[in-house]
C-alpha cells in the first residue's frame, strides 16, 4: 500500500519536531502539522520564557548584593511592558528558528491541526486526509485547573506570559514546579505573593531536606506559604460585600480589598478577571488581584481521534505506550507530555530519537528513563538526579552525606541564604544513589554530577576527584563522614 508520507507528526513541540527533522534525515518523506505556534510548550509557554523571567526576577536581589561588595547601586523599578515585549520577540525568533530548521530538513508543514481518522490517516482542519505509513502523535499536554465553582476565574501557567500588567498580588495553588518557581519569579518582580498548598510541604517527591531548605529560602524572602489549606470558595470580589465584612484577611487589607472590588474589570477573560475573593479551607477569606493554578498538567488527547483509530488511553487521558513508544495500534506512535511518562523537554527529545532509531533506523531502542536529572527554578534553585532519602531507604540501607552551610559570596552580601548539597549512598555496594543540590546555580551543579552517577560511581569515585576551590560544589567531593544512616 503506498502512503503520501514515510511519518506524519501531529505536535510541533520539542519531540515532534524532533522526531520529524531526524526521520527526515534517514530518507524518510515526513511532514508535520501544528495548530498554534512552532515551538510547543517549551518555547512558547514554558522553559524558555519561564527562564527569562527567572533571570529578569533576580536582578534586584544582585544588586543588593552588589551594594553589599561596595558599588553605588540606586535600584530602580522593573517595567514588566518592556520586558514582556523583549521576551515575546525573543520567542518569535525561536519560533522562526524551529520553522527554518524544519524547512531545512525537507519536512511538510500544515500549520493546521489534525486528527486521526484511522491508523494511517490524518484529517486536517479544512477536512483534507492525508496518509502516513506511521503517525506520531506528539501533541504535549496543558494546564489544568481544580474542579471548583468559578475556578474559570483563576490564570493557568499560561496566562502569566500574557498579563498585559504585573498584578499587586496573587494566590497561587500547588506547591509543584510551576507553582514554585512563578512563586519566586513574581516575587522577585515585585508582586506580593500567597501558596496554598494542599499537602504538608513544597515539591513532593523531591528530597525533603531540599524541599524544607527551598521552602525556609522562600518565606524568609516574603513569600507566605500556606500548606494544608486548600481554597474552599472563589468569586469576584465584586461579588462579595467586603465592605461590612468583619471576617479575617490574611494578606491584602481590607481597604485594599474594597478599592479591588470597587474596581472590577470585565470577567469575560481570566486576564480581566479579578481581582477574586478567596475561602480558604483555614477559615480565612482574602482577595486577590489574581489566583493562578499550577495544580498539574493533563495530556492533549481530547478530539484528537485517538480512541476511534484503536489508540488506549491511561491515567488522566494520557496515551498508554510500550518501551518503544508504541501505542496500541502498530502505525501509532507518541512521544512527550502526551504519554504523561516523565515532563521534560529533554525527555520528549530522547523519546523522539529513540523512536528514529525504532522505526527508521532499524535499531529498535527503548527509552532510558532512569536517572533523569532535573533543576526546579525556585531561587535559590534545586538541582536533583536520583533518588531521593526518602526512596533511597525503602529499598534499602543508605548513608546519608550532607552539608548545609552560608556561602561565601552570599553571607558576605548578609543574605541568610543556605546552600545544601547532599549525597545518598548504597551502604551495601557504595555506589551514589542520589544527588540533591539547593543552591544558585544548582541546574548547572546537577547536570555534571548526573554524569557521574549515570555512569554508577561510587562514593568513593567521588572522594578521589580534587576539589575546586573555593567553590560550594567542591563540598560533593569532600563530605567524609556521614551525617546518618537511613
Ligand atoms: P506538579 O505535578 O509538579 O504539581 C502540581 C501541584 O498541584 C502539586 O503540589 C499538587 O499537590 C497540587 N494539586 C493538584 N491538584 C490539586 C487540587 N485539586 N487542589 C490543590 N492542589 C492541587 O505539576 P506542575 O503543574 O507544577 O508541573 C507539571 C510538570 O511540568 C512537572 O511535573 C514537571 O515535569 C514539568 N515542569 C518542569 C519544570 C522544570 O523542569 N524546571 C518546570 C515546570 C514544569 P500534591 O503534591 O498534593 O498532589
Amino acid at each position: 500500500m503506498s502512503f503520501d508520507y514515510d511519518l506524519f507528526v501531529i505536535g510541533g513541540g520539542s519531540g515532534g519536531v524532533r522526531a520529524a527533522r531526524v526521520a527526515s534525515a534517514t530518507g524518510a518523506k515526513v511532514a508535520l502539522a501544528e495548530e498554534y505556534r512552532m515551538g510547543g510548550t517549551c518555547v512558547i509557554r514554558g522553559c524558555v520564557p519561564k527562564k527569562l523571567m527567572v533571570f529578569a526576577s533576580s536582578y534586584e536581589e544582585q544588586m543588593h548584593d552588589a551594594a553589599s561588595y561596595g558599588w553605588d547601586v540606586k535600584i530602580g523599578k522593573f517595567e514588566w511592558s518592556g520586558f514582556r515585549k523583549k521576551m515575546h520577540t525573543e520567542l518569535d525568533r525561536l519560533e522562526g528558528i524551529y520553522r527554518k530548521l524544519l524547512d531545512g530538513s525537507d519536512v511538510m508543514i500544515y500549520d493546521s491541526r489534525a486528527v486521526l481518522d484511522d491508523p494511517h490517516t490524518v484529517k486536517l482542519a479544512d477536512g483534507t486526509k492525508i496518509t502516513a505509513k506511521h503517525i506520531l502523535v506528539a501533541t504535549g499536554g496543558h494546564p489544568v485547573r481544580p474542579s471548583l465553582a468559578n475556578a474559570d476565574l483563576g490564570l493557568v501557567s499560561n496566562d502569566i506570559f500574557l498579563m498585559e500588567e504585573l498584578p499587586k498580588d496573587v494566590l497561587i495553588v500547588g506547591g509543584g514546579y510551576i507553582a514554585c518557581e512563578f512563586a519566586c519569579i513574581l516575587h522577585g518582580l515585585g508582586v506580593n505573593v500567597s501558596m496554598y498548598v494542599r499537602g504538608a510541604g513544597l515539591l513532593r517527591g523531591f528530597d525533603e531536606e531540599a524541599c524544607g531548605l527551598i521552602s525556609e529560602a522562600m518565606q524568609s524572602r516574603g513569600i507566605n506559604i500556606h500548606t494544608g489549606t486548600t481554597i474552599v470558595e472563589m468569586a469576584p470580589a465584586a461579588d462579595i460585600d467586603i465592605a461590612s465584612d468583619s471576617k479575617t484577611t490574611m494578606g491584602a487589607p481590607v481597604d485594599v480589598a474594597r478599592d479591588l472590588a470597587e474596581n472590577p474589570k470585565s470577567d469575560t477573560d481570566p486576564e480581566a478577571a479579578g481581582p477574586i475573593w478567596v475561602k480558604g479551607s483555614n477559615g480565612t477569606e482574602q482577595v486577590f488581584q489574581h489566583v493562578i493554578f499550577a495544580t498539574g498538567r493533563a495530556a492533549n488527547t481530547d478530539g484528537l481521534g485517538l480512541e476511534a483509530a484503536g489508540v488506549k488511553l491511561g491515567r488522566g487521558g494520557a496515551i498508554d505506550v510500550d518501551e518503544y513508544s508504541q501505542t496500541a495500534v502498530p502505525s501509532i506512535f507518541a512521544i512527550g507530555d502526551v504519554t504523561d511518562r516523565v515532563q521534560l523537554t529533554p525527555v520528549a527529545i530522547r523519546e523522539a530519537m529513540a523512536f528514529v532509531d525504532t522505526v527508521f533506523n532499524g535499531k529498535p531502542t527503548k527509552v532510558d528513563h532512569d536517572l533523569i536529572p532535573s533543576a526546579v527554578f525556585t531561587q535559590p534553585e534545586m538541582g536533583t538526579v536520583g533518588l531521593t532519602e526518602e526512596q533511597a531507604s525503602e529499598q534499602e540501607e543508605v548513608e546519608i552525606y550532607c552539608t548545609s552551610f552560608r556561602p561565601m559570596q552570599s553571607a558576605f552580601a548578609e543574605r541568610p541564604d543556605r546552600v545544601l548539597m547532599k549525597l545518598v549512598v548504597s551502604k551495601a555496594n557504595r555506589t551514589v544513589l542520589g544527588c540533591h543540590i539547593v543552591a544558585d546555580g544548582a541546574g548547572e551543579m546537577i547536570q555534571l554530577a548526573a554524569i557521574a552517577i549515570k555512569m554508577g560511581a561510587t562514593k568513593e569515585d567521588f572522594d578521589r576527584t580534587v576539589a575546586v576551590h573555593p567553590t560550594m560544589s567542591e563540598e560533593l567531593v569532600t563530605m567524609k563522614e556521614p551525617v546518618r544512616t537511613a
